[in-house]
């Protein structure tokens, strides 16, 4: 019998993308000389920078020569890497994460939608909402989110934790057990950040619960104020709770190229049901390298590259540019009276649709009247119902247009 996975049933349709596709191509066929400008995309528009190219293409001729080739590679990540990363990223920032903490990988998405298998199926999770929903489907997957309760638009055994105007976009700490938390700060998709203090509660609520936090950093490149942490370690007793999620993704331009990285500091333990401690770290080393054949040579060569002097200061030109578009954005929404969150610590920005209107109304709207395309908030969770996100990932050109087409609408 081909039984399947019945949980994968229970999964709803990815509706948000391909929603936004239908509608589009709608308006395209009926308005063909529309100059439609995207400000909802997620992804970067930015070439990798000189010194990533340059050291992807000195890899690739190592590979053409036998002295130099590489074959399979150590599945974790090769040490030039995984080096860098922890000196750079960590030991230079004041914390203490040592190389074979590092695990390199093709994706915060995998990591992120991978790091569940190491928790028993009993454990119960909470996701903020709105929330990137890798979390919930991977979980769905697994079997620990129950059922999909279409009333409550929401899975009946996850604890969704809303982060809305009214609570400043803050998740306040559950009133029922909780064994997992998701955290993803700078957050997608509302763009908002949590200060040293409010995380550091969160730090200790896991501390306390013996909770496990999984700290989607995606968009640490992105902070740009003090007191707004870029890794959860910066925060006192977090090695002993959390593992970080980072990717080149957007901090580098290598959503095409594919490389990321997870943190598991050995200091986190696990728990078998004898109450037995067990390292994480040792466990996730076996998973990757049983299931994963590690991130291409030039790739991690190229990744390496952005530690260098000319390469930190290339990639962060382009942050700066996406940040200057999210500026662009927040800027134009206030003249227009328009309330807006996030953009400041993030590519992100997330703003109120207008006149209570609701998040697909107000796709329909600006894509009639402005011709220009963001996200419904709606799709990204209950919570985001009323609220819309537009992204400084498009160039500055096309966001200065779509900006002043949004100022004008009625
Ligand atoms: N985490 C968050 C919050 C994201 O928004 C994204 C991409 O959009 C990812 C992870 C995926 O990153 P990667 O390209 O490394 O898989």
């Amino acid at each position: 019998m081909r039984l399947i996975n019945e949980n994968y049933l229970e999964l709803q349709g990815s509706y948000l993308f391909s929603e936004i596709a239908k509608r589009v191509n709608r308006f395209k066929e009926e308005n063909p000389d529309a100059d439609i400008l995207r400000l909802g995309i997620g992804d970067v528009t930015r070439p990798l920078v000189p010194a990533v190219v340059e050291a992807i293409k000195k890899a690739v001729d190592d590979m053409a020569s036998a002295d130099t080739f590489r074959g399979y590679g150590p599945e974790q990540g090769y040490d030039f890497l995984r080096e860098k990363i922890a000196q750079h990223d960590y030991c230079e920032r004041g914390i203490a994460i040592t190389a074979d903490e590092v695990f390199v990988s093709d994706g915060a998405k995998c990591d992120t939608g991978n790091i569940q298998e190491l928790l028993g199926t009993e454990v119960h999770i909470a996701v903020t909402d709105p929330v990137y929903p890798v979390y919930v489907d991977t979980n769905v997957m697994a079997g620990r989110s129950g059922n999909f309760d279409p009333a409550e638009g929401r899975y009946t055994n996850i604890t969704y934790l809303g982060v809305t105007e009214e609570n400043g976009f803050v998740p306040e700490l559950p009133d029922e057990r909780v064994d997992v938390i998701y955290l993803c700060y700078p957050n997608n998709p509302t763009g908002t950040v949590l200060t040293k203090a409010e995380l550091a509660k969160w730090v200790d609520f896991a501390g306390k619960n013996n909770a496990l936090i999984l700290f989607d950093a995606a968009y640490e490149a992105y902070v740009t104020e003090p007191d707004i942490p870029r890794s959860i370690y910066e925060i006192e007793g977090a090695k002993e709770v959390a593992i970080e999620f980072r990717s080149f993704s957007k901090t580098a331009g290598f959503t095409g190229a594919r490389c990321a990285y997870t943190v598991v500091p050995k200091a986190l333990k696990g728990y078998d049901s004898d109450g037995n401690e067990h390292s994480l770290n040792a466990m996730w080393l076996r998973r990757h390298t049983t299931k994963f054949n590690g991130v291409p040579y030039y790739t991690q060569r190229g990744a390496e590259a952005c530690y260098t002097p000319e390469g930190k200061s290339q990639i962060q030109t382009d942050i700066d540019y996406y940040l200057g578009n999210a500026k662009i954005i927040l800027q134009g929404l206030k003249e227009a009276g328009i309330k807006a969150f996030g953009g400041v610590n993030s590519p992100y920005v997330w703003l109120k649709c207008p006149g209570q209107m609701k998040s697909w109304d107000f796709f329909d709207k600006l894509l009639k009247e402005a011709h220009v395309v963001g996200t419904p908030g709606a799709g990204f969770g209950r919570s985001g119902e009323g609220y819309f996100r537009l992204t400084g990932f498009n160039t500055k050109e096309n966001t200065m247009k779509a900006i002043e087409r949004l100022m004008k609408l009625k």
